[in-house]
Order: C-alpha cells, then structure tokens, then sequence
C-alpha cells in the first residue's frame, strides 16, 4: 500500500511530545510491514535539522491557493532516520513555520490550515496519488473536509484515515479559515453536522470537520475512545463520535523498539535485558553522578513529561515531599508552557537545590530521559487523563516500574500488582491508583515502596513481568493496516 502521512510533528526532527513519536515510530513500522510510506512537514525554522539526510529541493514551484490568490512555496526533501519526508516552505509575509517556535502564536489555526492546504496542493501537483493519507491532530484536521469537498475530482480515490492524540485541542477558525482555504459556502460548513463548533456558534471547529469528513478515525488506545464517546474527556465532541461510532475505534500507540531498547540504548552507560539486570544498578549509579545525587541504599522515583494541567501536576509535586519523606529520591525531567507553572517548579528548584536526594531538571532532553528511564526505579505517570501515554511503556521496557492514574492509555498499559480483575498475577506489571488527590496517589506510591524495601525480590519480579510486555509497533502497526485496508474496500 501507498501511504502519506501528514502531520505537524515527526521525532526526531520535529518532537513537541508523543505525537512526534508515534508519526515516526508508525511510519516506521508501516515500511517495515512492506508498505510504501512517505511524510508531508511544515518545513520550520527551528527543526532539529541534524536529524536530516540528504536535504534537497524536491519541488520549487508549489503555488497554493490561498485568499483567493496564490502562495509561493519550495517543498524540501530529506529523509529523517530513513524515512521519506518532505517540508514545505511558503514564501508569505505571514512567515508562518518561521517563529522560532512549532506551536503558540496567535494564528496557529491560519498556519495550519495553510499547511494542510499545502500539503493536498502538493499530492495534486506532484501527482502523488496514495491510498491511503493518514492525517494527525486538529493541524491536519481540514484536509478530510478539503479532500472530499475541493479536491476529490482531480485525486481520485485517496481515502483519510484521522487519528485523534489529544481531544483539548480542537483548532478553531472562523469564516476567514473558509476564505482563505476556498471552502468558501459559509452557510453550508456552518452547520451542527459539518464544521461548526457543538458549543459555539460561530467557531468552526478543524477536529470536529476532521472527524465528520475521515473515513476512518482513531484515537490512541481503546479506553480513551470509550472516554471521548462518553465522558468529559472528549471536550465537547462526545456527541459527534457518538454520531459517528462506527468509523471510530481506538489503537494503542507503540514505542519504537530500537530506540527504547535497554539492550542497544546509546545514550545509557551499560546495557542490560531481562535476562541481566546488572547494567541497570550501574546505569542508577551514573544517574546519581550525572545529577549529584548521593549513592545511598534508597529507590528513584522519576517523573519524565510536559508539565501542565493535563499531566497532573499538583501531584507530580506532591509526589516530590512524598517521596523525600518516605525514603525515597525524586528525578524530575520536564518543561512547563504556561508561564505559572513554570515558575512554580522554578521556584521549587532553587528551595530544593541543596538536598542530595531530589534533581529537578527543567527543560527538554531526550538524552537525559534515557538515562532516568533506564536508572529509576519506579516513574509517575499521575495525569488528569493521558490518551495514551508513552512514559509508561518507555519505563516498562526499562525495567522501571510504572505508579500510574487509572485513565485513558494507562488503564490499557498497567496492570495493578494487588488489585487487577484482568491479569493474573505473573502478568501484573506496575501500580494503579483511581482518584486524582493525594490519599490515592500516596496508597500506590506506600505499596510501591514498601515492596522494594520490604520484599526487593518481588519488586524485581514485578519489572521483569513489565519487560515482557511487547508494546512496540508490530501489533498497533498491523491494526492500522487493517483499518487502511476496510476503509480502501469500502
Ligand atoms: P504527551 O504526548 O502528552 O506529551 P506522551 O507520554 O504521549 O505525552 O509522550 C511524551 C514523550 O515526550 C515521551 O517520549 C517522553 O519521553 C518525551 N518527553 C516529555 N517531556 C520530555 C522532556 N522534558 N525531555 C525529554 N523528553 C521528554
């Protein structure tokens, strides 16, 4: 099969969070799988272009139509870590992918709709006719609608397959995003059962026309889809996947295998598998000397993610004062958005910044996160709700035991050593707690401790029955592949 990805983010080039991961590690797996897959970028300033072999002019005159006229762009060609990705790079005075930043201006929803524009314009021009266009996000969630309503005649037979990572960002536009696109008809988009907004009248909402207009459309494990469908998790678009149930089914994300592998990591000091563990006790020992945390007989309990509202962050720092009073070291690894919290964890930073037990590190590296992946002992995973959630396996592959909130991804990922209904105990792999306050959080995390000081052997048993699990991209790979195949029948 013949497939194109598009999408705002692909690790490592272009990596925000999970998205990036999981458009690379898909793709990667799709290839492996004996498809043919190709990636349509925005092309911006501030990619990490070291990550970029053989980048070239693939295509100088991409003219977009665009406000009734037409934006000149270059579309770059590169491949990223051996896959085919091309950039696109418009010459406007809007600048738009060069703001020294992917997300967070202003006009995010105008900068994206231009891409998605660009990106069909580009398939068009190019005569690039695959079977299938895999889109990711709100970014790409105009292409479906673009694809059926403008561009269907002179395509032919592209079938959409949207996929959902994170429903609290919709895109809004308003009647502008029409104009400029060419969607044009204002009272034709603007209807309950096209693009217009389920809450506001006036938005028109980029996820929503996404999931209107897909053949298919997933989210990133199943017990998110049932979230979305039913809860408040959904942000307002419970009804429209309720309307629209039988294209929607949720796909757990994977982790790459080789990138996440304790066995072949390049970034830790030793290797190890779940045959011999002896390179995680001496990969915990560099931890320590990296971060100037003492040597002394206690577990590290790391927290590695963005730092916002979603992740639960009241109890990631709550968890910091938990774990130093109870015997415990605290890594902390990640960067914070919103101006608040940022200063928060400043803050806390520069009071804890003498005690030989804690290091929080503020800002985003990948390098690092290896090392703490593969030297703690136990990761937080206490988010508010979590679609997915890559932390959790990334630890489980390490050998770290996962303290997680049962919500979206992680109630399809971690299996409670005491409690699970589903597992039996061999195959239990980590620590679940229901409610998002603090007596919860602390029945885990005392269950989790109490384990390794009080029965080291089993706490070892219980990372081993994690490593086994298989969470790579081999089984969600094939179940997309499914999905690509039904909707190219249909
Ligand atoms: P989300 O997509 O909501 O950010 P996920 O758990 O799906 O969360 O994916 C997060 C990914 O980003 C993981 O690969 C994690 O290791 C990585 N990551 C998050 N924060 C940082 C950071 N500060 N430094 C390095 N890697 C990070």
């Amino acid at each position: 099969m013949y497939i194109v990805q598009i999408a705002s983010e692909c690790a490592p080039v272009i990596k925000a969070g999970g998205l990036g991961d999981v458009v690379y590690g898909l793709s990667r797996e799709l290839e492996n799988q004996g498809n043919c897959v190709e990636l349509i970028l925005p092309k911006y300033d501030c990619m990490r272009y070291d990550h970029i072999w053989g980048l070239h002019d693939a295509y100088r005159d991409l003219w977009v139509p665009w406000y009734g006229g037409k934006v000149h762009c270059s579309v770059y060609c590169g491949w990223v870590h051996g896959r085919l990705c091309f950039f696109i790079e418009p010459h406007s005075e809007d600048n738009f992918f060069n703001r020294g930043c992917y997300y967070g201006c202003n006009d995010d929803n105008m900068r994206f709709a231009f891409f998605s524009k660009a990106a069909l314009e580009f398939l068009l021009q190019s005569n690039k006719r695959p079977d299938i266009i895999h889109c990711h996000d709100w970014q790409t969630g105009l292409i479906p609608v673009m694809l059926f309503e403008n561009y269907k005649y002179e395509m032919g037979l592209q079938r959409v397959c949207y996929t959902i990572h994170n429903f609290k960002h919709q895109g809004m536009g308003g009647k502008e995003t029409l104009w400029a696109t060419g969607l044009n008809n204002e009272p034709y988009y603007f209807t309950y059962d096209r693009l217009q907004d389920n809450f506001n009248p006036f938005a028109l909402n980029f996820m929503k026309g996404g999931i209107v207009y897909a053949n298919a459309v997933t989210t990133v494990s199943p017990h998110h889809a049932w979230e979305a469908r039913c809860t408040e998790i959904g942000s307002g678009l419970g009804h429209t996947l309720h309307l629209h149930q039988d294209k929607f089914t949720g796909v757990l994300n994977g982790i790459d295998r080789d990138f996440w592998n304790p066995e072949s990591d390049r970034y830790i000091p030793a290797h190890y598998s779940k045959e011999n563990l002896e390179g995680k006790a001496e990969t915990k020992k560099a931890l320590r000397e990296r971060l100037l945390l003492r040597d002394v007989d206690k577990p590290i309990v790391a927290y590695i993610g963005r730092l916002d509202a979603q992740k639960g962050v009241h109890l990631v720092h709550h968890a910091i004062y938990y774990a130093l009073n109870n015997g415990a070291q605290f890594v902390l690894l990640g960067s914070a958005t919103e101006p608040g919290i940022n200063t928060h964890f400043q803050h806390e930073k520069a009071f804890l910044n003498e005690n030989p037990d804690v290091h929080l590190e503020l800002g985003f590296n990948e390098e690092l996160s290896h090392l703490i992946y593969a030297g703690a002992d136990m990761i937080i995973v206490p988010s508010n709700y979590e679609p997915c959630g890559l932390t959790q396996m990334i630890g489980l592959k390490y050998g770290t035991v996962p303290v997680v909130r049962a919500v979206g991804g992680l109630v399809n990922t971690v299996f409670d050593r005491d409690y699970d209904q589903t597992k039996p105990p061999e195959k239990r792999n980590g620590f679940v707690f229901e409610h998002s306050d603090e007596p919860a959080f602390e029945s885990a995390m005392e269950r989790a401790f109490k384990l390794w000081y009080n029965h080291p052997e089993e706490f070892r048993q219980l990372a081993l029955q994690g490593m086994e699990y298989d969470y790579s991209w081999k089984d969600p790979g094939a179940e997309y592949l499914k999905i690509y195949d039904q909707i190219r029948h249909k």
